[in-house]
């Protein structure tokens, strides 16, 4: 009986519209979903956060992306050991990864020649976990998926490699799309004590053929001729400073490689392209190495 209810549970898990495979719904379980949100950004001018020589528009958190101001003369920022690009103003954005260690270290590199280092204290989230009885079902990849995925990875690659000129980073953003919330950045299944790859972007259910549009400035670093295995019609968008977004399963791409697209443009329709259970939109979204939830850069979802 009990394994019989856990095959059911799983049978409809795996069968929610409107998600990615193997990310656990937002609205499995009522008692998950007082699970905090990320604190949505303030709009800008915000309260810094005081660190000893830089300041934050809003306090680190695991998964989060902040805007920062590096101290007066900086001519070099180091963030982790890597050098990160700043602007003239001296502002820079900076993301942190679902499972960040607890601090940061930064550095800039002033013009008279010293060298001011801050630690960044990050705060850890909880990430909704499912765990789950039942094994996980592998199954053997496809000679077709075998033979296209390492061209897909190539493009993919290449468009992470670009760098544009945007300036979409320093922006509020906007929702791409609007709908029901239906998969959460970071939550993941333990299948059987063994963990399944955490969801990497925020879905957004939807029809097909609802719009999407730019949430900020950028650079159109990849619009996939056919869909990709996985992705489906993969448009891809560089917001500058490192910034990038991804919108997965797209029924239509409005835009192409090299297309310059601003805050609220029109860019694609929703759809379920690829790997996917229903129609819906996957935005993920990258800084630099890191990849960061969407849900830290925009608001509340707007009432329909
Ligand atoms: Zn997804």
């Amino acid at each position: 009986m009990i394994l019989l209810r856990t095959a059911l549970v799983a049978l409809l898990l795996g069968t929610i519209p409107g998600s990615c495979i193997g990310a656990p719904a937002s609205n499995v379980r009522a008692s998950q979903s007082a699970l905090p949100l990320p604190s949505a950004r303030p709009a800008e001018p915000a309260p810094p956060v005081a660190l000893g020589v830089f300041r934050l528009n809003q306090p680190a958190q695991q998964g989060s992306y902040a805007l920062g101001w590096a101290p007066k003369g900086t001519v070099r920022l180091v963030i982790e050991g890597a050098d990160v690009r700043f602007a003239a103003d001296g502002r820079f954005g900076i993301g942190f990864g679902r499972d960040h260690q607890p601090t940061a270290t930064i550095t800039a590199f002033l013009a008279d020649g010293r060298a001011v280092t801050d630690k960044i204290s990050v705060a850890p989230r909880q990430w909704r976990i499912e765990n789950l009885k039942t094994l996980r079902r592998y199954s053997q990849p496809s000679a077709e998926f075998q033979a296209r995925r390492p061209g897909e990875l190539a493009q993919i690659n290449a468009a992470r490699r670009m760098v544009v000129d945007a300036d979409g980073w320093r922006q509020r953003f906007i929702w791409p799309a609007k709908g029901r919330i239906s998969g959460v950045f970071g939550s993941q299944r333990i299948y059987a004590g063994e963990p399944g790859a955490p969801h990497n972007g925020v879905d957004v259910a939807g029809g097909t053929g609802a719009p999407v549009y730019a949430p900020a400035n950028g650079v159109v670093t990849l619009a996939a001729a056919s869909p990709f295995t996985l992705e489906g019609n993969l448009l891809m968008i560089d917001h500058g400073g490192g910034l990038n977004s991804a919108f997965l399963h797209l029924s239509r791409i409005d835009v192409k490689k090299g297309d310059v697209v601003r805050q609220g443009q029109l860019i694609g329709a929703i759809g379920a392209t690829g790997r996917a259970t229903g129609p819906h939109l996957h935005w993920g979204m990258k800084w630099n190495e890191e990849r960061i939830d969407p849900q830290t850069l925009v608001g509340a979802m707007p009432a329909p």
